[in-house]
């Protein structure tokens, strides 16, 4: 089965699909993801990008990526090119049709003029505030602008003018001639032109005009060809003015708007305003800090497009906003990588265990199954000797009742090795303990049969002399919207710092790992035995210096379904 034609069961937007290709309204499926290059993608444009995409596959038609870059003002090369890196990765193929709405920008003049010469548009003097006040409100009708009634000819000298530059920047507008009391505001003569001088990424100083997002869109669907254009819920009711533009352009070929609602995540931040001061104030490392779920975010932390995939599928599709839990996120990555990545042992916070009956010079190589969940992914030799790091957490000096791990006298199985008893510890000064002593049992060496006697615990370990240092990070959620702070407050307390949760990110630097991490290289991604899996740092990890990220523990509180 393919997971990209189907990953998604019949809905809503499906159904209509089938019913215009039943009935002729079109005969190829071409869809679009249309953003506008001003910042990062996040999660919740994953969902239209792969819903587009995906449609596309399903139909055997055609998808678009096209950077709407109407609005230089906030718009970066560095975005579009972050843009291609996300679309192209989660899409799992290289996207040949990539647009620019600024290529349009000479047709999309002439459609204006077109409009102006059948009497639909016209210049207006008005300035912005005025012409705010002139709309009216949901209850209130609005009224004419006195320019409402320019000639056709003073409007196409006046319209050219503006292009030309003989205007200051908010002079004037070009308005559609729709209606002024039309109940829905958005089809009140709305703006279609704007003087605006501003530096194009692509267009550079050729235009001081501008079109309007609700204006530039349309046009820049139908001149694609587009046959469905998916959008989310805000721009419903834009869909009259959308079709209005489509129709007086006089587009044979009409693409439909379709709306579904927003993917929102419950404990994380996707606002760009906010996530930009985080980044501005140095609380984040970047945009693609591994706490936030930017598309790039989720890469460098180590999500998969495979796991990103499961979850919009599992999210649905539907007109009614809703918040998704985290969680199921999380259960998506964990599906994804238990049988694909290597299972190793890595200690994130060591303290040493000498095996005091094990011969000094001695070192012998365990053969250790790579994941014991599938057998196709080999095994490898792992070093053994009197010296090792055991989890601070896996002894006790005085353990609490129901604690199964090392205590003086008590007896655990060394994972992959053998049973071990305590026989003694040591503390330093302020009564940390330093060093945990015990003796092995030969007879109990794993993968020997042995079935003498039972342990209640078992513990992971990593060899001294061969074990790799290395730095851990641990990440939790980056708010708790769920705490009564949060729920209070928002994101920034009153003093105006932010109300981030303070175990976001846990930095663990001597943690000690098996020597075949020190292969690792960044995005290389692992279990590590009992603490959850991690993938290497694509930003910060080197040969000298490995960094691990932790993309998530191998608990779950999610269960699908239930
Ligand atoms: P944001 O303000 O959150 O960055 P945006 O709507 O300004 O998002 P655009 O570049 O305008 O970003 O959006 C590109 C496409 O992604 C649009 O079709 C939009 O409807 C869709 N989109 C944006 N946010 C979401 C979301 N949370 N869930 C699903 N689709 C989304
Ligand atoms: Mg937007």
């Amino acid at each position: 089965m393919d997971i990209e034609t189907d990953h998604v069961s019949k809905n809503f937007i499906e159904r209509e699909i089938d019913k215009d290709l039943e009935n002729g309204t079109y005969q190829n499926i071409i869809t679009r993801f249309p953003p506008e290059p001003n910042g990062y993608l996040h999660i919740g444009h994953a969902k239209s990008i792969l819903l587009n995409h995906g449609f596309s596959k399903k139909y055997h038609g055609t998808f678009h990526l096209r950077f709407d870059d109407t609005n230089p003002q906030k718009e970066k090369i560095e975005f579009v090119q972050s843009m291609l890196e996300d679309v192209n990765w989660l899409c799992g193929e290289k996207i040949e049709n990539v647009f620019y709405a600024s290529d349009y920008f000479e047709q999309m003049y002439e459609l204006a003029v077109k409009l102006i010469e059948k009497g639909k548009a016209y210049v207006c003097d008005l300035t912005a505030d005025q012409i705010r006040e002139y709309r009216g409100t949901l209850t209130e009708p609005g009224k004419n602008s006195p320019y409402r009634e320019r000639s056709i000819k003073e409007n196409l000298d006046l319209f050219r003018r503006m292009k030309e530059g003989e205007f200051p920047d908010g002079a004037k507008s070009l308005r559609a001639k729709i209606d002024m009391s039309a109940g829905n505001i958005n089809m009140r003569d709305p703006i279609i032109y704007r003087i605006a001088r501003m530096t194009h990424h692509n267009t550079g100083d050729r235009w001081c005009i501008y079109p309007m997002y609700d204006f530039a869109h349309p046009l820049e669907d139908a001149i694609e060809g587009i046959s469905h254009s998916l959008c989310t819920m805000e721009f419903e009711d834009h869909r009259p003015l959308y079709e209005w533009f489509v129709n007086e352009c006089g587009f044979e070929t009409k693409p439909r708007q379709i709306e579904f609602a927003k993917l929102y995540l419950t404990n994380v931040i996707t606002g760009k305003r906010y996530i930009r001061k985080l980044v501005e104030d140095g609380i984040v490392d970047g945009w693609d800090d591994p706490r936030l779920v930017s598309v790039a975010a989720l890469r460098r932390r180590g999500f998969t497009p495979g796991s990103i995939r499961k979850f919009i599928e599992l999210t649905g599709i539907s007109k009614a906003n809703s918040s998704v839990d985290y969680a199921m996120l999380e259960y998506c990555i964990r599906e994804d990588l238990k049988m694909t990545c290597p299972r190793m042992a890595a200690v994130l916070d060591p303290v040493k265990l000498v095996i005091t009956n094990y011969d000094e010079n001695k070192t012998e190589y365990l053969e250790v199954a790579n994941n014991q969940e599938n057998e196709e992914m080999g095994s490898r030799k792992v070093p053994f000797s009197r010296e090792l790091y055991i989890e601070r957490e896996d002894f006790k000096a005085e353990p609490p009742k129901k604690y199964f791990r090392l205590y003086p006298g008590n007896e655990v199985r060394l994972m992959n090795a053998y049973f071990v008893t305590c026989t003694d510890y040591k503390t330093d000064a302020e009564g940390n303990v330093t060093e945990v002593y015990c003796t092995y049992d030969p007879e109990t060496k794993s993968g020997t049969g042995f079935t003498g006697r039972k342990v209640k615990g078992t513990i992971h370990w990593t060899e001294a002399k061969t074990a790799v240092r290395a730095e851990v990070r641990l990440y939790e959620n980056i708010v708790d919207t769920e705490s009564e702070e949060f729920k209070k407050q928002g994101i920034y307390n009153e003093d105006g710092s932010v109300n981030l949760n303070e175990n976001s990110l846990i930095i663990r630097k001597d943690c000690c790992l098996e020597p075949a991490l020190a292969k690792a290289k960044p995005g290389d991604k692992f279990q590590f035995l009992r603490s959850g899996f991690f993938c290497a740092d694509s930003k910060d990890s080197t040969k000298e210096h490995l960094v691990f990220n932790r993309v998530v523990s191998l608990k779950s509180s999610y269960r699908p379904g239930v």
